[in-house]
């Protein structure tokens, strides 16, 4: 998808008020009416109204009259209001080009004031799986925090926080650096995907340490539930980095062998095929009490389970609840698992060299972050105590 965001640059603050009464209107609304984006933007003499058309003459918001009048966000309009809410905290202040686009999620190049390259990936739930789920698990077509929005912003909190809490445990991840609504922002990772490299020196230490990677963070707890040649960056030392985690698993998880068995499975298979490595464990070399490796040389998830550590137990802790654990993995799991192992839509990648035309999003340095002390601002703020989104505009 194209994000353009030279539009940014034209909205008043008066629009962002609308968006974000759009998305406030959202947590109970599929289409929110017309009516309530008035109530809760609060412009006056009828203002939102025009305020409205502008929104759905720049594809920010989609119109929806066949029930009654009312309005939703697009990507593009809940793109706008993240990218507008971390400009203004001063993260970053031009966007680039594209990246990367996976299954669920489109990457892009952002560059903060002081000229440093950052990765921006915007979560697109909904974009494949969220139909699959809806067709097949009727229950929660009631429910109202399901929908795109929401999962989306879910997957990105999630990302964020394992990202993190991986980096500061030494995993070779990028570094988190922020994140909002549907938004990371990371460190752009110099390399190359690994399903992109038909050469490598060391093929066999490479797999090593990928496998050792599978193992560390099973030993820590987790497993990463998308671990192939897609996930996995690789530099012109071949250093090693993961990346993609709002699927991440628990060892404590109900199908925790089968995710462990299935990223091995993965890495085994690929290196066999891409670079003609074979495997079996060298009999006379082990001796029997060593219970760490299959038969076959795969590691044994049984035996790292026995004595894994406790990050999986912290993460749960850092802001997901058991509630929002459950639902994204089963939307994330029941889709790959739908599918066979992989994805159905594949990432294209767009090699990263020297950083091409960044768009400037604002002329000036960020601005002071929305609301402001005006009263009418507060009167939004008020508006939902319990879950204030950070206002852009
Ligand atoms: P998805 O969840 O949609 O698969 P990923 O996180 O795997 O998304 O990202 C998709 C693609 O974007 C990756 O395969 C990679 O090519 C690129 N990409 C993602 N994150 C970064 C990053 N931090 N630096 C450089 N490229 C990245
Ligand atoms: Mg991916």
């Amino acid at each position: 998808m194209k994000l353009d965001v030279d539009a940014l640059r034209y909205l008043s603050k008066e629009d962002f008020r609308v968006l974000t009464a759009v998305e406030m209107g959202m947590r109970n609304h599929e289409i929110v009416p017309a009516e309530l984006v008035e109530r809760i933007a609060g412009l006056k003499h009828g203002g939102t109204y025009k305020v409205l058309r502008n929104l759905l003459k720049h594809r920010l918001v989609h119109h929806d009259s066949s029930k009654y009048d009312g309005y939703r966000l697009t990507y593009l309009g809940y793109d706008f209001l993240a990218i507008k809410a971390l400009v203004n905290r001063g993260v970053f202040s031009s966007v680039g080009r594209q990246i990367g686009v996976g299954k669920e999620s489109d990457i892009f190049e952002v560059a903060s004031e002081d000229g440093t390259i950052l990765a921006m990936k915007l979560h697109r739930l909904g974009r494949v799986s969220f139909r699959a789920v809806k067709s097949k698990r009727d229950y929660l077509l009631h429910r109202r925090s399901y929908n795109w929005l929401f999962l989306s912003r879910l997957a990105a909190l999630k990302e964020f926080a394992f990202m993190k809490a991986l980096g500061e445990h030494e995993f070779p991840v990028p570094r988190a650096v922020d994140c909002n609504r549907h938004c990371v922002i990371m460190s752009l990772v110099q390399g190359y995907p690994l399903v992109q490299v038909k050469q490598l020196q060391n093929p066999n230490e490479v797999f090593e340490r990928i496998i050792g990677l599978i193992v560390r963070l099973a030993e820590h707890g987790l497993i990463h539930c998308d671990f192939n040649e897609f996930n996995i960056m690789i530099d012109d030392e071949e250093k090693v980095t993961i990346i993609d985690f709002p699927q991440m698993v628990s060892v404590s998880h109900r199908n925790a062998q089968m995710y462990f068995d299935r990223d091995t499975d993965c890495i085994f298979k690929f290196f066999n095929k891409r670079f003609h490595l074979s495997f079996h464990r060298d009999k006379e070399g082990c001796d029997d009490s060593d219970s760490n490796f299959e038969e076959d040389g795969r590691p044994s998830f049984w035996s790292i389970e026995k004595s894994a550590g406790f990050l999986d137990k912290e993460l749960a802790a850092s802001g997901f609840t058991r509630k929002d654990q459950d639902e994204i993995e089963m939307l994330l799991h029941f889709d790959r698992n739908s599918n066979g192992s992989s994805p159905t839509v594949r990432v294209t990648f767009y090699p990263s060299h020297a950083s091409s035309a960044l768009t400037w999003l604002f002329d000036s340095a960020p601005s002071a972050t929305f609301p402001s002390a005006d009263p009418e601002d507060r009167k939004l703020r008020h508006f939902d105590r319990t879950q204030e989104p950070e206002l852009a505009g």
